[in-house]
């Protein structure tokens, strides 16, 4: 045995003693452990302690955008570090980076959303988007807009408010602790399916629910410009603006779950650029600090902003690491490399290159269909007959693809968790070159015809 196997099966049999992982099997996983310990990483390639070298086709979580191993954010982070790694914004203190990043974000930004709440991550965000909103109504005297409307095949995060909002029922029932009398609100999924319908239907049964509800009960609405983790669903065109004008009519706040689609992903620095529209709150992590450390955050409209400015006490609502110095010097860092290397043009560009490669792999094979990208956020669906809409009954056929791929040394992601659900994710960092997405579509065609 090599010294590196033998520190994998030490580390893997401490980790099936000491760990439960996130959004994994528990039962399996104690048997047969971690199925990859990862050492290093450079670029789009991620090198596990068995030597063996995997692309990340994800970007793990969808968040690293830069790619693996910028020593540049190894840098900012320890030049913060040694100055003062930590300081809080409690009681009034602030850090420069924070302040930096603030303006720098406010610059990005679309219209008026100009002032942040930072969170050190995803479901935090959103869960503050949530309290914001309605502290907002409270503020303006509409005490009883608490109403959350969120999408169904959403994915908002998994705090006890934000799974609730998750229209993924797996992560939405789970433990049963999403009670809505918690915050005293009662989250609402539409019941609008994605597929070929045309806009104004989807805004239908939000606005069904607003008008079922009463406009005075609802706080807000929150949508992902590009689903992620429901199965990658590209909005038809028209939709995020029928919301806007929805959360107009009924004075309700948009909120926009930037939490993939931001920093870049889709080819634009937001989500909400391709289509114009300007939310009254942008939840955003991820892609912020490009996953090297945690940092999240709700970025709102100045009207929003100057409402809590006559909030006249102490706002009760904030974390230990809202502000963190050294993730938002990261996180500086992370937006000055994506605009200096023209990360989000090239996720532009490649995106193009990676759906040529979807659109010649649905033609070759019968059973893809429904290809799908915007920038780098790339999906499809893997069905008996797409034309037809005919799911595979019993062939779970995304995790068995995913699983080829792996063979191959390509790291992509299955989303299975409906029955006759078998959809195909592919989102690799934003610096990938052009014979790297012909690597991943040829490693990806390979696996589906194996
Ligand atoms: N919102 C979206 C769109 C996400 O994809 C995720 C995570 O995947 C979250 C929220 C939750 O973020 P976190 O896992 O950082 O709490």
């Amino acid at each position: 045995m090599s010294q590196n196997e033998a520190l994998f099966n030490e580390l893997s049999a401490l980790d099936k003693k000491h760990i439960i992982h996130p959004s994994t099997n528990p039962k399996l996983h104690s048997e047969i452990g971690p199925k990859l310990i990862f050492e290093s990483g450079e670029g789009i390639y991620l090198k596990d302690m068995k030597g063996k070298t995997y692309i990340d086709g994800v970007s793990m979580l969808w968040n690293v955008n830069v790619g693996h191993g910028v020593k540049e954010l190894a840098e900012a982070a320890y030049e913060q570090m040694e100055k003062a790694a930590y300081t809080t914004t409690f009681y009034g203190y602030s850090n420069e980076a924070s302040v930096r990043l603030a303006e720098k974000i406010a610059q990005v930004t679309p219209g008026d959303l100009n002032a942040i709440f930072y969170t050190s991550g995803g479901s935090e965000s959103n869960d503050t988007a949530f309290k914001l909103s309605r502290s907002y109504w409270d503020i303006k005297g509409k005490k009883d807009k608490k109403l959350i409307i969120s999408l169904r095949r959403g994915y908002h995060g998994v705090t006890i408010a934000t799974q609730r909002a998750t229209g993924i029922d797996a992560y939405r029932e789970f433990s049963g602790s999403g009670d809505p009398n918690i915050v005293n609100a009662k989250p609402h999924l539409t019941e609008c399916e994605l597929g070929d319908k045309s806009h104004p239907e989807y805004e239908g049964s939000i606005r069904s629910i607003i008008e079922r509800e009463g406009a005075d009960k609802v706080a807000a609405v929150i949508v992902e410009p590009i689903q992620g983790a429901g199965g990658v669903h590209v909005p038809p065109e028209g939709y995020l603006k029928a919301v806007r004008a929805l959360c107009d009519e009924y004075n309700i706040h948009m909120i926009a779950d930037e939490i993939i689609c931001g920093f870049g992903r889709t080819g634009k620095m937001f989500g909400v650029d391709h289509w114009d529209v300007v939310p009254d709150f942008i939840c955003a992590a991820k892609g912020m600090t490009s996953g090297y450390v945690q940092l999240g955050g709700v970025i709102m409209r100045e009207e929003i902003r100057d409402t809590f400015f006559t909030y006249d006490g102490m706002l009760p609502h904030g974390f230990t690491y809202s502000g963190h110095p050294t993730a938002c010097a990261v996180g500086l860092k992370n937006l000055e490399i994506l605009e200096r290397d023209g990360l989000i043009e090239n996720a532009a560009a490649m995106g193009e290159e990676l759906q040529k490669g979807l659109n010649y792999l649905e033609d070759k094979y019968s059973f893809v269909g429904n290809t799908r990208s915007r920038g780098l956020l790339a999906g499809f669906d893997l069905m008996e007959d797409p034309a037809a809409g005919k799911p595979f009954e019993t062939i779970k056929a995304a995790a068995t693809v995913v699983e080829e791929a792996y063979k191959r040394e390509l790291l992509i992601r299955p989303f299975d968790f409906t029955p006759g659900m078998n959809i195909v994710a592919i989102a690799p960092p934003l610096i990938v070159q052009k014979d790297e997405v012909e690597k991943i579509i040829t490693i990806v065609d390979d696996a589906l015809g194996a």
